[in-house]
């Protein structure tokens, strides 16, 4: 399938929800745009490319996702820069960590004219709907999930392939209070915790919820093993400053390849400070802690951008962390990602694409 192969058919809608939306006050996850892309996979193709108003879809209760769980998902975000441009952060890295997703859950590949042709075309129809005011964006989900209505646990022959936008503002109104899990596990080697599966984020919630009803906001995923490495933190990558260095678990066959963390790790050595992409024990940051050597302990992820935790806590006992101040790297590296992103910095990557 080439770029002119791919037609897609926009059908608008004749009332748009744009009015009803307070942007000045915007809940993550609470609006979505007006219209979505879709496609279908069938007989070994892609085909129906359409952009439609936004609206309820019509399934079988057989549909395979539901009961074997075949289903994939993607996280991005779109900016606005100054001349009101619609500018897209490192979209072909979501297209293809979509498709190692797709292929650990033997779904289909989707070709790149398609993911990236439905996606802009989609942003160019929605444009008013990616916020300008500051922390805010468009959250962008792409997604897949198996179709077949069939009761058997086998890969499913057609699939959907969606994508729509939401419009956000923060995502932690505070810095979040985490624990240390030392009995659940979010993943293991051998298993799917390198993709963006749906189940993966279910079998979390359990955890979550016990966490949350200690106290706590969120877990920081340990190995399955011996949980004595640290993993994850939720649904974001972890990092750490420590004398002057930024610390983070090495990317893994049980950790989510983020694209967020990847861009932190690439700025923080275009600025010289030195990276260890490595296995860090939860001794070892809660040595550093206790000898008040943590300068930082930050979650990344598209959703969250950069969050520095509060508290963290280990076998009951709660650890402060210091206070971020104005010139660390939290701060500077969060602020050079959001120039980046809404078009104020200079894209030496090669990381922003305008649609
Ligand atoms: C999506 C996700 C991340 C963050 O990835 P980004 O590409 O930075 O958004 C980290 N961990 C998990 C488990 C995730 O699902």
């Amino acid at each position: 399938m080439t770029a002119d192969t791919v037609q897609i058919e926009v059908q608008q809608t004749t009332q748009s929800r744009l009015q009803e939306v307070d942007f000045n006050n915007l809940v993550f996850g609470r609006n979505i745009s007006d219209h979505m892309f879709i496609a279908e996979y069938k007989n070994g193709q892609w085909q129906d490319l359409r952009i439609v108003p936004y609206g309820d879809l019509s399934l079988s209760p057989a549909t395979a996702a539901l009961h074997y769980g075949q289903a994939i998902f993607e996280g991005m975000k779109a900016y606005k820069n100054d001349a009101g441009e619609v500018l897209l952060f490192r979209a072909i890295d979501n297209w293809k960590r979509l498709n190692k997703s797709a292929e650990r859950l033997c779904m289909p590949q989707i070709p790149e004219e398609v993911f990236m042709n439905g996606l802009t075309e989609l942003l160019r129809l929605d444009a008013g709907w990616v916020p300008s005011q500051p922390g805010c964006s468009l959250y962008i989900r792409p997604y897949m999930f198996a179709t077949d209505p069939y009761i058997g646990v086998k890969a499913s022959d057609s699939y959907y392939f969606i994508i729509f936008t939401s419009p956000v503002g923060t995502y932690y109104a505070k810095p979040p209070r985490v624990k240390v899990e030392q009995h659940f596990i979010r993943a293991a080697e051998g298993g799917v915790g390198a993709t963006k599966c749906a189940g993966n984020y279910a079998g979390s919630l359990y955890p979550a919820k016990l966490a949350q009803q200690e106290g706590y906001d969120q877990l920081i995923w340990t190995d399955a093993r011996d949980h004595e490495y640290i993993e994850e933190s939720g649904t974001m990558n972890i990092m750490f400053m420590l004398d002057g260095k930024l610390l983070t678990p090495h990317v893994s066959e049980t950790t989510l390849d983020g694209i967020t963390r990847k861009s932190i790790v690439a700025i923080a050595e275009h600025w010289g400070i030195p990276v260890e992409e490595r296995r860090i024990s939860v001794k070892e940051i809660i040595d550093a802690l206790k000898a008040g050597k943590l300068e930082a302990a930050f979650g990344a992820g598209t959703a969250v951008v950069i969050s520095p935790f509060a508290t963290i806590a280990y076998e009951g006992v709660d650890y402060a962390l210091p206070e971020i101040k104005e010139d660390s790297f939290v701060n500077r590296v969060k602020n050079y990602l959001t120039d980046l992103r809404t078009g104020k910095e200079e894209d030496i990557f090669g990381w922003m694409l305008k649609v």
